[in-house]
């Protein structure tokens, strides 16, 4: 005798705002649907498990899988119905016939433990049925359609059911069998149990007011919100040939000297190491991909401009600096004099203070393209700190 599960990740899931399907959704690196397969998996109770999936979404289903690694629990993939009942029904259907108990769940809810999944199986077995529920924390009134009379339920006699929903297998299928012969318009398998059995047995486990279902927009926003790091870290590299009849600007700061820096733009080899910091902090790539070579705007265009563009890009993603430090590496120009202009340049820019723009310069003591006068090169390192909201 064997125990299964039916997960549910066939629903329109219209309530999201999302684009596809909500379980698709990642956060933190891993979809909605794959945490719940880990979580089910972890029970280690399950010996298989039936994917309900809408026939629009295998694609969808089949990439996932590709990318988070399938769940080996997974035996069988059957598609929705018209209605909840109905894609419940069709998950039935395709068990084999040793199962004993049969856990129903929903996939937009991720935080299911393995204790709350263990309590529903084992009140199963004792009970026939064992349904994951809460308190109630919220007063809940009750509304007469007709004369819109008001009346307040004692909250002490309420409870809040979830997923997962185990049940004897045997007497599930035949409850469902008659909901279907009735067509009984139901929201869970705890309602069609019900109907054919008069009750339910409702489980408690630690956790349960934290299995939520992912339902709303706010429910996904809180989710984003949460997975931005409060604080993200960025390098950046650049060189520039040096060359006749060129300007040399470094962090916007025109530097007199006989040859300038070579390159699209005004070449500011500085900025372009900073820009690459910020970008690469973000997780945004790089400058090449923002502001293209090949792009006719940018030529010749000032590179602070462009390092304005980017802190654009880094506040409308949630995100300010908290400091960088550029590094400038030329045997020539001595740049000491400059040192503070160019600080006040970036500060201005990156919104902060001077003293959390550092800029210094070396040499290479003569080695390397630097020292022989062939380029300038530079690094650079931003911090970033989360800001409130994402714009
Ligand atoms: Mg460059």
């Amino acid at each position: 005798m064997s125990v299964w599960c039916v997960l549910l990740a066939a629903g329109q899931g219209s309530r999201s705002g999302l684009d596809g399907n909500k379980v698709f959704f990642r956060w933190r690196g891993r979809s909605v649907l794959s945490r719940c397969l880990d979580v089910l998996s972890d029970a280690e109770i399950y010996d298989g498990i039936v994917l309900v999936l809408s026939e629009r979404d295998m694609s969808d289903y089949r990439a996932l899988a590709e990318r988070e690694g399938a769940c080996p629990l997974v035996r069988r993939v059957v598609f929705g119905g018209a209605s909840r009942r109905e894609s419940g029904y069709n998950g039935l259907c395709a068990l084999p016939e040793d199962v004993e108990i049969v856990s129903v769940h929903d996939a937009a809810r991720p935080f299911v433990t393995p204790e709350i999944i263990r309590a529903t199986v084992e009140d199963a077995r004792r009970y026939g049925s064992g349904v994951i529920s809460t308190p109630v924390v919220d007063t809940i009134k009750r509304i007469d359609p007709a004369t819109r009379q008001v009346t307040t339920p004692d909250r002490a006699q309420l409870r809040a059911v979830q997923t997962p929903q185990s049940f004897n297998y045997a007497r599930l299928m035949q409850a469902h069998e008659r909901a279907r012969r009735e067509g009984l318009n139901v929201t869970d398998d705890a309602m069609v149990y019900e109907h054919a059995y008069g009750s339910v047995h409702l489980s408690d486990a630690p956790g349960a007011e934290r299995n939520v279902k992912l339902t709303l927009p706010e429910d996904f926003r809180r989710l984003r919100a949460q997975k931005r790091p409060a604080m993200r870290i960025g390098t950046g590299y650049d060189a520039h040939r040096l060359a006749q009849g060129r300007r040399l600007v470094l962090c916007g700061v025109d530097v007199p000297h006989d040859r300038g820096l070579d390159g699209h733009s005004d070449a500011d080899v500085a900025v372009h190491a900073l820009m690459d910091a910020l970008l690469g902090a973000l997780g945004e790539g790089d400058i090449g991909r923002h502001f293209p070579d090949s792009d006719a705007r940018y030529k010749g265009i000032s590179s602070m401009l462009l390092l304005e563009q980017v802190m654009e890009i880094v506040r409308a993603r949630g995100y300010r600096v908290l400091n960088a430090d550029v590094t400038i590496v030329a045997q020539r120009p001595k740049l000491a004099l400059y040192i503070v202009q160019m600080r006040e340049n970036l500060a201005a820019v990156l919104g902060v203070d001077v003293e959390c723009a550092n800029v210094k310069a070396t040499t290479t003591e003569r080695m390397g393209f630097e020292g022989a006068q062939e380029g300038i090169s530079a690094q650079a390192v931003a911090l970033l700190e989360k800001t409130e909201e994402e714009a």
